[in-house]
């Protein structure tokens, strides 16, 4: 809100928009910083830290419980960001937008609340094979507490959903579907479209994992037409500990509440509590109004750039990287669905990933390795872990060819 925000028109302008991230300047061991750990959490723009000094300089009061200036301003950011973030997702109303922590507290808030109002032992939620440890544990626990089974979509060679064993899964027992939109390890795109109409049919709803998908591709919660969405502000250029839970009013009303404490309840006694109304029912405690109001700045910031930019161009840096990267010798990439996002994970010949990470540290490139928090997905594929290289639209084609460059000397020195 308070940020010097840059006008972009159309298209990239990827040197105007690396001056926006001062940290691009870094050197690392005397080197630039290539920073390709994207997916795991994105730089964040001037604007975004701005908003947080600015805060806690000018603005810095509790919220909702203050009858003074300070304590309504800070409300009127905070609850201001909540319609900015319901825009940004094209939510019906901002009652539907609960913030939350983050991806997985989203993930923990619905696997609790909805167990405990709508399944019973033997009912079914479904998830995939690619699935991040966020969209399986909570669900896990979940079968201990009220008796709910896992089951699991199975995904082919190239990393890709089956569809098929999808519909042949799903049955009356099935209370709901929770699927990645996109993956973090492979950078499939799900047909999310495809699944939501085929749970639809079938009477049963459906939560989108969009940690990984905010940040590249627009998004339309009601065109999706899906029941929850759930994502991270740290990996879409805001700040971390601060999340969201999109969830369908009329499905957020059919919830209990997930934590206890301030903020939530209508009123208190030792006889009966009585619960606030939405979103609030959802947000025990003093709510994160720094970190509201600076996801709110990174949103504004992605929204000027323009998704649909921001998608053609990391497009274009996907296709150069899997091109250049594919003329190594003995590199082979995991995840070649037709429809990926900018994520690029591979191996090459016997070489650890750890190395290879270690090794192109070293060079100042930044890259993750291991098995990225999807362990059922590397026993699926039979390793224990990939070099993954992730995109922002603050990356550059130049970058691409100093990690090609690095893993061919590492290749040599093996
Ligand atoms: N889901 C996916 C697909 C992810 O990639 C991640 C993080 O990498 C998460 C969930 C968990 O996000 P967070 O750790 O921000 O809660």
């Amino acid at each position: 809100m308070f940020a010097n925000r840059t006008d972009y028109e159309t298209m990239i302008d990827v040197n105007k928009i690396r001056s926006d991230f001062p940290i691009l300047l870094r050197k690392v061991y005397g080197k630039p910083l290539v920073y390709f750990d994207n997916a795991a959490t994105t730089q964040k723009p001037k604007c975004v830290v701005e908003n947080i000094k600015e805060m806690y300089y000018t603005l810095n009061a509790n919220i909702h419980r203050g009858v003074h200036f300070l304590s309504q301003q800070a409300t009127d950011a905070h609850e201001a960001a909540r319609v900015t973030t319901q825009n940004f997702i094209g939510a019906k109303s901002s009652n539907e937008i609960v913030f939350t922590r983050g991806t997985t507290e989203s993930i923990n808030l619905i696997a609790s609340t909805y167990c405990r109002a709508f399944c019973k032992p033997g009912d079914e939620i479904i998830v995939s094979e690619m699935e991040h440890h966020s969209n399986i544990v909570p669900w896990q626990l979940q079968e201990e507490i009220s008796g709910v089974k896992l089951r699991v979509i199975p995904i082919n060679d190239k990393g890709e959903l089956i569809i098929e064993e999808f519909e042949k899964l799903i049955n009356p027992r099935t209370k709901l579907v929770s699927i990645a939109h996109i993956s973090n390890a492979l950078g499939t795109v799900n047909d999310i479209e495809e699944v939501i109409r085929i749970a639809h049919e079938n009477n049963t709803p459906v939560l989108i994992d969009a940690a990984q998908s905010v940040q590249h591709i627009p998004l339309d919660v009601q065109k999706l037409d899906c029941d929850f969405l759930v994502f991270s502000a740290h990996k879409a250029y805001g700040p971390t500990g601060m999340g969201v839970l999109y969830g369908k009013e009329e499905w957020l009303n059919k919830l209990p509440p997930y934590h206890g404490g301030g903020e939530m309840i209508a009123s208190v006694s030792f006889d009966k509590t009585t619960f606030n109304e939405l979103p609030y029912k959802f947000e025990a405690g003093t709510p994160d109004y720094v970190g509201s109001t600076s996801m709110a700045a990174g949103l504004d910031y992605i929204s000027k750039i323009g998704l649909e930019n921001i998608a053609q161009y990391e497009h274009e840096l996907l296709e150069y990287a899997t091109e250049q990267l594919l003329k190594i010798d003995g590199l082979k990439i995991y995840g070649t669905s037709k429809n990926k996002a900018s994520v690029v994970s591979f191996l090459v010949n016997d070489i650890h990933h750890y190395d290879m990470g270690m090794l192109l540290d070293k060079m100042g490139i930044a890259v993750r390795t291991g098995h990225h928090c999807v362990e059922p997905l590397m026993n699926r594929l039979q390793i224990d872990g990939t070099v993954r290289a992730s995109f922002a639209f603050y990356n550059t084609k130049e970058e691409i060819d100093q990690l090609v460059a690095g893993i061919k000397r590492i290749v040599t020195m093996f």
